[in-house]
């Protein structure tokens, strides 16, 4: 028995992937025929239930990486590997109140939100406004909306927000909204950028030696993926050789 209201995942025959917060009233229309919650609700996580054409589908507990992998992108989105470090560098929690721009299509908007809770918050700012659109699309889909504010604007402007508890970046030009950040977070609180050349990030350090920042770290994070065969264990031939650039840091002098 799965509770009306939780979110559940699932995955057709093929593979696909249909997230949806459970309502038992509801029917889920899918390639393969009609779903009736009713069933997911009394089968519950892990069971196999049917369409009216006798598919069968499995219902899962999605993950965050489930989520993630699912945010329908019109934008370059930052990966699970990438975004996994962040929410440890910025101390996102239960509570947090943070800032990110831009927010495109919302794929570390929707871990921000998950790990924030509904206590927390998040501030997303995105100038584009299809993309703002989008980003609330994709959190409404997993009902994760009710932690985002979407300001659908330029933080060129600043971002109208104080005390937050920390604050991450991912625009072309970061280093031109450096002069913003002191007054939107509390003394020290972590900050970081996520740029894809090392042209950006040389930009970005020198605008940081103005001394409002310490504790800069650069770094990039490589997988490696392994095919699971017990008995010719070995690397995958191909694998994603890079993504961007991190850098982290305190806000304020050490
Ligand atoms: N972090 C997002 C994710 O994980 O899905 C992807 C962000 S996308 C690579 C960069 C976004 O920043 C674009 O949608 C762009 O419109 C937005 N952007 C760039 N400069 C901006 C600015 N000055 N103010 C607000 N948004 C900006």
């Amino acid at each position: 028995m799965i509770e009306p209201g939780q979110l559940v995942m699932l995955v057709s025959p093929k593979g696909k992937r249909y997230f949806r917060v459970l309502q038992t009233e509801d029917v889920l229309n899918t390639n393969d025929g009609q779903l009736q919650m009713q069933n997911v609700v009394h089968q519950g996580y892990g069971a196999v239930v049917h369409t009216h054409l006798g598919r069968a589908y499995t219902v899962l507990k999605p993950t965050l990486y489930d989520l993630i992998k699912s945010v329908k992108r019109r934008t370059q989105i930052i990966y699970p590997k990438d975004i996994g470090y962040i929410i440890i560098k910025l101390g996102i929690g239960p509570g947090c109140r943070v800032i990110e721009a831009g927010c495109g299509s919302g794929a570390l908007t929707t871990a921000l939100a998950w790990f924030v809770g509904d206590a927390g918050r998040v501030y997303s700012f995105e100038r584009r406004q299809e993309f703002a659109s989008l980003c609330r699309e994709n959190l409404e889909k997993i009902g994760l909306e009710s932690r985002v504010q979407i300001a659908d604007g330029d933080i060129e402007q600043g971002f109208g927000i104080e005390k937050a508890d920390a604050l991450f970046l991912d625009v072309r030009t970061p280093w031109e909204y450096l002069e913003h950040i002191p007054g939107a977070l509390i003394p020290g609180a972590p900050v970081g950028f996520l740029l894809p050349t090392v042209n950006q990030v040389s930009s970005l350090l020198s605008a940081m030696q103005d001394g409002s920042f310490s504790s800069v770290e650069v770094l990039e994070i490589l997988v490696r993926r392994y095919k699971p065969v017990p008995e010719r264990l070995r690397p995958e031939d191909r694998m994603v050789a890079h993504t961007g650039y991190l850098i982290f840091a305190r806000l304020g002098a050490p």
